[in-house]
């Protein structure tokens, strides 16, 4: 469904080139839901807009790889076919809901706006199954209210429902649930499950919280400084981790403590941009790194249980 070939994306930083993808492949499988998960800065977001073709100079530029979406090479898409991809066959959920939604106008100009392949006498009953089935109750009643009318959980049903109109065949979600409280997160999350599984939606699931990403998704690739350290069956990855980075995350996810000192049971902090280590981006802070680790990028090594690491000294296991 999505295939990404050893993409490095760069961005132009005040004359200078910053690397932030380096040389990621990755495949997400049709019908599956794929995590990408990492701390802050790995390059998670960078991915899923190198995808949708949104990180073009002046900001940036894919530098080099495939990006097969259906079996199209989007890096070799004309504008004007890169528009129909997106109008018809990838959406978005941005971490933000109002970054999706515009206050000035109500929710039903906005989906309908994404619908334009529903006969126009159909769309409103259309728009309310949809925002029923994403639990608004009275969406037939809150059709001609604004935004700002809508909580914020309400809101980013709403930005579910704009980017679902169109019946995509791969949903991208960037932490979808981050601003939301515990309890609407977990909603939207389940609701996001169930939406895959009965559409057969293939879909993107960027989080910094592997925990988050246990509860909906089958697949994890795992980022770091840029690159992909370790991906496969997420049940897989999470049992058995070769990589010393999954292994952090894993254990500052087990712990039992508040956010900041969650953050700080992986000490250090990662790599800058533009001043990437020539070898394993981790090794700074890897409590197994070696010479070789401080020099070359390690090759990736696939397992018997579909997972593939990149590291040279491997967790034992
Ligand atoms: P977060 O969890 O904070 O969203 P992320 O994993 O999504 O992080 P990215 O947003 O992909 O990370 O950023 C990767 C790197 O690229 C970071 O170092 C970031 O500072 C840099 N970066 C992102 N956007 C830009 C931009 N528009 N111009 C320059 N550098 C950027
Ligand atoms: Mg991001």
């Amino acid at each position: 469904m999505l295939e990404i070939s050893n993409l490095t994306t760069h961005y132009f930083q005040g004359g200078q080139v910053a690397t932030a993808v380096r040389g990621v492949s990755l495949t997400l499988n049709k019908g599956l839901a794929t995590a990408i998960v990492g701390e802050s800065g790995s390059g998670k977001s960078t991915v899923a807009m190198s995808v949708m073709r949104m990180i073009r100079p002046p900001i940036g530029d894919i530098a080099e790889g495939t990006i097969r979406v259906n079996g199209t090479d989007v890096t070799a898409a004309s504008p004007k076919r890169m528009r129909e991809i997106l109008r018809t066959s990838i959406g978005f959920v941005p971490q933000d809901p109002t970054t999706a939604l515009d206050p000035l106008y109500t929710i039903r100009s906005q989906i309908v706006e994404a619908m334009p392949h529903v006969e126009r006498n159909k769309r409103t009953e259309t728009i309310v199954e949809l925002l029923t089935s994403l639990g608004i109750a009275d969406a037939r009643d809150r059709l001609r209210e604004h935004p700002h009318q809508f909580s914020g959980g309400m809101r980013q049903r709403v930005a579910i429902a704009i980017a679902l109109a169109k019946e995509p065949d791969l949903l991208i979600a960037d932490e979808p649930t981050t601003a939301l409280d515990v309890t609407t997160q977990i909603g939207i999350l389940r609701l996001l499950d169930r939406l895959r599984r009965e559409r057969h939606l293939t879909t993107m699931f960027i989080t910094h919280d592997i925990r988050v990403a246990r509860l909906v998704c089958q697949d994890v690739a795992v980022m770091y400084g840029g690159v992909v350290v370790e991906s496969g069956p997420l049940s897989a990855v999470v049992e058995a981790p070769s990589h010393p980075y999954t292994q952090a995350l894993l254990d500052a996810s087990s712990l039992d403590v508040g956010p900041r000192q969650r953050l700080r049971a992986i000490s250090g902090s990662p790599p800058t941009l533009l001043s990437m280590p020539s070898g394993c981006p981790f090794a700074p802070r890897c409590p197994n790194a070696t010479d070789i680790c401080r020099s070359e990028m390690p090759a990736t090594t696939r397992k018997a249980d579909g997972s593939s690491f990149a590291c040279w000294n491997p967790v034992a296991s």
